[in-house]
């Protein structure tokens, strides 16, 4: 990088405006840097787009995608979806009457055609 480097910066802890010298800078002073030590370690959640839903929330933890519950239960749901169960191979694990030959692989809404 150039050896002059110079942005101005936002002090994460106080607000104050300031030069800083180099890209990881991001307090104005070694003060606000030391007052916000374990602050910042605790409120290290960067703010993140949610995957299921788009909606930002605050990353808890680094794995956290979804912003709730809810929303990573609709995406698993959505996932189910999309592999078109039991439509995918359908001769190869359904039985002449169109039921699943192994019960552990019938989806929880799964339906026999003829009750349909
Ligand atoms: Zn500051
Ligand atoms: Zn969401």
């Amino acid at each position: 990088m150039t050896k002059g480097y110079k942005r101005d910066a936002t002090c994460v802890y106080c607000g104050a405006t300031f030069v800083a010298p180099r890209v990881d800078v991001t307090y104005c002073s070694k003060e606000c840097s030391r007052h916000a030590g374990n602050a910042v370690r605790r409120r290290h959640q960067p703010v993140v787009a949610c995957v299921g839903c788009g909606g930002l929330f605050r990353q808890s933890r680094s794995n956290r995608r979804y912003c709730s519950a809810a929303c990573c239960g609709r995406a698993a749901k959505d996932r189910a979806n999309e592999r078109g169960w039991p439509r995918q191979e359908p001769h190869r694990h359904l039985d002449g009457f169109g039921r699943p030959v192994n019960p552990d692989e019938t989806p929880p809404d799964w339906q026999p055609p003829e009750a349909a």
